[in-house]
């Protein structure tokens, strides 16, 4: 039987090598590749490093391309990012963009996660 192209219920493919493992399987037996049940932005920064980094990059866009809600579009509140655009021929994105810039470099990364990365 060939089992790299039999599927059922119980099983799944490697999110790497795309071969078939059992559902429950953390680790893929043939590539060794952690299974992640899902893969979203949340989860791909939990490490404190890329937090700091991700609030050093963005509070530095707020700071140079604030007034058109860069390092909102950086964040991916894209919403908000068009927002400033639409508002971005008065002066009232350039001082958020400053504002947040200096709140998003002085904050913890505790703070940043709450407040940005929800
Ligand atoms: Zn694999």
């Amino acid at each position: 039987m060939n089992q790299a192209e039999y599927k059922s219920d119980r099983q799944k493919y490697c999110l790497e090598c795309a071969v078939v493992i059992p559902r429950t399987a953390e680790i893929c037996p043939r590539c060794d590749k952690p299974q992640a049940i899902t893969v979203t932005r949340k989860i791909r920064k939990t490490k404190s490093s890329d937090i700091s980094r991700e609030r050093m990059v963005a509070g530095v866009i707020a700071l140079i391309f604030g007034s058109f809600g860069a390092h909102r579009f950086y964040l991916g509140h894209w919403r908000i990012g068009v927002l400033l655009v639409m508002f971005s021929w008065t002066a009232i994105p350039f001082f958020w963009g400053i504002y947040e810039g200096i709140k998003i470099l002085h904050a913890t990364d505790k703070e940043f996660v709450k407040t940005y990365l929800r």
